[in-house]
């Protein structure tokens, strides 16, 4: 007998060999497989008719092969059918595909799927690249002809190549589904799912597979029938549920409760270099009554680019240090580490109590690092700014208070600074600042563990940036630009390239990257690993044509245009270039220097993405910035627009531009507003690896999709409470022990997110 558990190997139709390519995909057992569902449907019983498509829409069509022919253009090989339905006719195109030769004859009956473009005559389309399936004939056996056609038919991604597309998977699943009928064993209380209307869990996994007849298409292709919604709701039931009893936990822990005298508060005023916004002052407020309190704070702090989340955060690390504490900053990239380290010294040199300040970073050498160990494990150092290697570095403080994490870092993170307090000493607070616009309700599921503090504010004075985008070809034009502010208003200018030198990858330059394997190299979309889950198909191909326009070459790099714009466009002005390959002093002689206004203009790579702070920069020009992502090209612009001067961004353009391409330059030309970028950002590039979630720690699901599930996450963190609180009387014992089971199996196997201790 089949069960979920088995191991992948095993299920009917798999073996040692292919199981192997499955585990690539990350499917290791029966469960898995069954969790890979379906990201279209074709509805094969009541088939479109040719003669009622629109140019423009993205559609099914199933029609009988009327020829096939290899054509030799002179660029590349090009390979038509035709593909016809009575009087009407479809030609479908695909280039560079010699190997579809011979695959098509006439008389065979296919399923395409694609954009419907016009073509030239009016009685037919054509489609280029459609997707297709060569539909089962009379000499097929029963079962296949079962499972391809007269009904509604699940459309997979490939699990590996053509051999396990859909066609095999749909047979593979449905034995699976027939061996295990009766099986499947529930994991949400009986009383839960009836109040709740939702299908027991191996009808759901039945009917997400094959739908039903009748089965509405429209809820279908949006994963929101019945089915779908049980195992969305599950998957964010068990997380909520997690997430629920780790607060609950946390609030039991013994953490330090720091006292806020006068002598407290004057401490944090007489830093302060401006006056603090509504926003900021309420967030302190609400970070402080957290630290007050006995049980360990758990806090985000979140505020777009630019919102001043830092001073906040340095005024929390005073009222930590006033009580004798030590406070820490961990910055994602050496560069930011070091700016706060500068602008710390800077803002603490007002305090009449002159804390020491130390900078812990990965590329300090052995000696100065032993040194720096020595000083924070002594209590003689106060403020303590790094970056991962304060993790890493095994370094042991004496009175650790006050934990800042900044921007990016994942939830794991958050675990570890337990282990760097001595033993039998409170727990320290802990505060996360990110910038990454989640909607508050979004927030509030999702960091259900966290308490949240929102800057909603900028601070005063700043005005729009303005934001163009400009041809490559244009780039004299921009340059002389560029000159002009520069000599003529005193200000300072940010070129950035996607790449350091030659057409080499740069690097993700986050100092903790390795547990960021696909953060923010390329394009988005050309860089995923793993299927875009509930992506629609149109973006699945766009982002397949994005991708085949990946090609590195022609890229202009930041070593080789430094050398170009400081001899030519820029020479007389004071040029440097700045990216992660330097050593750690060089990076912090030339962030310093830019910082005094002693180099008018910076050639970097995306080394200065997130944090960096120089409001006298008012010029960002990104070169081929269709190349990058929203979240980076975001967070580029708001390094400029910090001050009360009119800031300008210039996005340059390359040759060939993919429609994701336009789509962002086009958004951010559109908008400043963080939010509505990310609600965007999440669309284009599907659930799991929106606007920088991904760094932000959210772990990925299996079925689930932010954007889409907002309101089945509402429903999830609602119930996860009430089960905590009280299940009632129609759970049964046995029901609440197999949810905690799952609960367990879940948070290790799937987030990671469990508690260390
Ligand atoms: P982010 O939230 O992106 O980290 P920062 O904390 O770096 O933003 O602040 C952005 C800029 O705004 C900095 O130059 C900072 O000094 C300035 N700033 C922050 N708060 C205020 C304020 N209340 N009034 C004026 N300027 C401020
Ligand atoms: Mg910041």
């Amino acid at each position: 007998m089949p069960a979920l558990s088995d191991q992948v190997q095993f299920v009917r139709g798999v073996g040692p060999h292919i199981a192997q390519m499955l585990a690539e995909k990350g499917i290791q057992t029966a469960e898995d497989l069954l969790y890979h569902l379906p990201f279209r449907y074709e509805d094969r019983q009541n088939p479109r008719s040719l003669d009622e498509l629109k140019p423009g829409e993205t559609a099914s069509v199933i029609g009988e092969v009327r020829g096939a022919v290899l054509l030799r253009t002179r660029r590349k090989p090009l390979f038509e059918i035709t593909v016809g339905q009575g009087r009407h006719a479809l030609k479908c195109l695909w280039f560079n595909s010699p190997y579809l030769d011979g695959k098509f004859h006439a008389g065979q009956t296919v399923a395409v799927y694609g954009r419907v473009e016009p073509s030239r005559s009016s009685s037919t389309f054509k489609m280029i690249q459609p997707q297709f399936e060569i539909l089962p004939d009379a000499s097929d056996d029963a079962e296949t002809r079962l499972l391809e056609v007269g009904r509604i038919t699940p459309v997979y991604e490939s699990l590996g190549g053509s051999r396990l597309a859909s066609r095999w998977q749909r047979k593979v699943i449905f034995n699976l589904l027939e061996g295990m009928r009766g099986m499947v064993p529930e994991r949400l209380p009986r009383a839960m799912l009836e109040r709740l209307n939702l299908p027991d869990r191996e009808t759901a996994l039945r009917e997400v597979h094959f739908p039903p007849e009748g089965t509405s298409l429209a809820q279908l292709q949006s994963a929101s029938t019945p089915a779908h919604r049980r195992l969305v709701f599950e998957e964010l039931f068990f997380l909520e549920l997690g997430l629920e009893l780790k607060r609950r936990r946390m609030k039991e822990r013994k953490g330090v409760a720091f006292a806020t005298s006068d002598k407290v508060r004057e401490a944090i005023r007489e830093v302060l270099p401006f006056h603090p916004t509504a926003a900021q002052k309420r967030a302190l407020g609400e970070i402080v009554a957290d630290m007050r309190e006995p049980a360990p704070m758990r806090r985000l702090l979140q505020g777009d680019v630019g919102s001043g989340k830092t001073i906040v955060a340095f005024q929390a690390m005073l009222v930590a240090m006033e009580n004798g504490y030590q406070a820490a900053l961990m910055a994602p990239t050496e560069i930011l580490a070091t700016q706060h380290f500068l602008a710390a010294r800077k803002l603490l040199e007002r305090s009449s109590r002159n804390p020491r300040i130390v900078l812990l970073t990965g590329s300090l050498d052995d000696g100065r690092k032993r040194r720096t160990r020595g000083l924070i494990n002594r209590g003689e150092a106060n403020l303590i700014i790094g970056t991962h290697a304060l993790i890493e570095e095994k370094v042991e403080f004496d009175r650790l208070g006050l934990v800042v994490v900044d921007e990016q870092h994942r939830f794991g993170v958050l675990q570890r600074f337990r282990l760097m307090k001595k033993p039998n000493q409170p727990e320290p607070d802990v505060l996360v600042m990110t910038a990454t616009p989640i909607p508050r309700t979004l927030a509030l599921s999702l960091y259900g563990d966290l308490d949240l503090s929102v800057l909603d504010e900028l601070p005063p004075g700043r005005m729009p940036i303005v934001t163009r985008r400009v041809d490559g070809e244009r780039s004299a034009e921009v340059w002389n630009f560029v000159r002009k502010v520069v000599t003529r208003e005193r200000r300072q200018a940010y070129i950035v390239y996607p790449v350091i030198e030659g057409t080499k990858d740069d690097q993700p330059e986050l100092d903790f990257s390795h547990d960021e394997p696909e953060a923010q190299t390329e394009a988005p979309s050309s860089s995923r690993k793993s299927p875009p889950k509930a992506k629609t198909a149109e973006l699945f191909q766009a982002a397949a044509q994005e991708a085949s326009l990946g090609a590195k070459s022609g890229l202009k790099s930041a070593a080789e245009m430094h050398e170009k714009l400081r001899s030519g466009p820029f020479a007389g002005l004071r040029v440097a270039l700045l990216h992660g390959r330097l050593d750690a002093d060089e990076k912090e002689v030339i962030m310093r220097r830019f910082q005094r206004g002693e180099i008018d203009v910076l050639v970097a790579t995306t080394v200065i993405e997130v944090g960096v702070d120089v409001p006298n920069a008012t010029v960002m020009v990104v070169e081929h910035a269709e190349r990058f992502g929203l979240a980076q090209l975001h967070q580029l612009r708001g390094r400029v627009g910090r001050g009360a001067a009119r800031s300008y961004c210039i996005l340059m353009t390359g040759e060939r531009i993919s429609p994701l391409g336009e789509e962002r330059l086009n958004a951010m030309v559109r908008t400043q507003d963080g939010f509505e970028l990310a609600e965007l950002d999440l669309e284009i590039r599907g659930p799991g690896e929106f606007f920088g979630t991904r760094q932000a720690g959210l772990p990925e699901f299996r079925v689930a999709n932010l954007l889409r599930d907002r309101k089945l996450l509402e429903l999830a963190k609602q119930e996860a409470s009430r089960f905590v609180v009280d299940p009632g009387p129609e759970v049964t014992a046995e029901e609440r022990a197999r949810v905690r089971a799952q609960l367990k199996d879940a948070w290790n196997r799937r987030y990671g997110l469990v508690e260390a201790g």
